[in-house]
């Protein structure tokens, strides 16, 4: 398959998630931009959050919009409690209640051990796991209170975090980064077992390698495109698209057995490539 041949696009099923009122959290850029787009496509209406860049956030609500689904844009840093819960108050006033959350938010502020600030520690863990965290308090409490609507799905409710290949893979100069993911995964699965038994199922998609702002060095020149896909046994880079399929798949009634999993979307990059020949 060639490099720059790009992801399948699919076909999202229109009526999968009919009905549903879904939250994505950064989602005027990259992946939260095209999963918003995604859940639209599957019938959801959708809250377009952001922190800044209200013109994209805009866009992504005219796009959904035009799909015949209900979308608006609300700003919110997600790291900031007082936000996340005025957030989660709005969407419930007007849009009803909130049935999906994707968690996707997230940022890298990168540098060397000897290098790194506390600021840059702190900021990345406030955004990429307190920020998760927050959220799904706050849906949690709408799922509980609201409980099971069996014509809207099988589920209270369901939470998406998006995590990394790094929540298991080590990555030198990002431990920020890397322990947020980490952390990511272990809030995850001790949500997962604490609120399956309230019908709420929460997951986690941990993409690769994918095509968006966050990680432009790693695919902008060919040189560090073709140093990146010797970790990608599929061989290619990944596309917002591929996680927003994946997101819209574990967010609908098709995978309502799935609980406490994580879907990784990484063209088998956490298969180990290395020992493809050495080892
Ligand atoms: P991106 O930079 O395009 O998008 C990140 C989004 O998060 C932006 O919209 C940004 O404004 C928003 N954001 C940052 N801080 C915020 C805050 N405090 N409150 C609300 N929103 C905030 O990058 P992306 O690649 O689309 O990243 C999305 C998620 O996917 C992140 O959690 C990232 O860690 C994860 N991820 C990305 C890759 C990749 O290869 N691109 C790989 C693994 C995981």
């Amino acid at each position: 398959m060639s490099v720059t041949e790009s992801a399948p696009k699919g076909v999202i099923p229109a009526h999968l998630l009919r009905g549903q009122k879904a939250l994505v959290t950064g989602a005027n850029s990259g992946i939260g931009m095209a999963t918003a787009i995604g859940l639209g496509r599957a019938g959801a209406d959708v809250v377009v959050n952001y922190v800044a860049g209200r013109e994209d956030a805009e866009k992504v609500v005219e796009e959904i919009t035009s799909l015949g689904v209900r979308a608006a844009a609300y700003e919110a840093d997600v790291s900031q409690e007082d936000q996340v819960v005025a957030m989660m108050d709005w969407m419930v006033r007007e849009f009803g209640t909130i049935d999906i959350l994707v968690a996707n938010a997230g940022l890298q502020r990168d540098a060397t051990i000897m290098e790194m600030t506390l600021a840059q520690w702190q900021k990345v863990l406030d955004v990429n796991l307190t920020g998760q965290f927050l959220c799904a308090r706050e849906a949690t409490k709408e799922f509980v209170r609201r409980g099971v609507v069996p014509e809207v799905s099988r589920a209270a409710g369901k939470i998406i975090c998006m995590s990394s290949v790094h929540q298991i893979i080590p990555w030198s100069g990002h431990v920020n980064y890397a322990s947020s993911k980490g952390g990511v995964l272990m809030m995850m699965q001790t949500l997962a077992q604490e609120l399956a038994p309230k019908k709420i199922r929460v997951n986690a998609v941990a993409p690769g390698a994918i095509r968006t702002p966050i990680n432009r060095s790693a695919w902008e020149t060919p040189e560090a495109e073709r140093d990146l896909l010797q970790l990608i046994p599929y061989g290619r880079v990944g596309d917002p698209e591929d996680v927003a399929h994946a997101v819209v798949a574990l967010a609908s009634d098709l995978l309502d057995y799935v609980v406490g999993a994580t879907l990784y979307v990484d063209g088998g990059m956490t298969l180990f490539p290395g020992f493809a020949t050495g080892g």
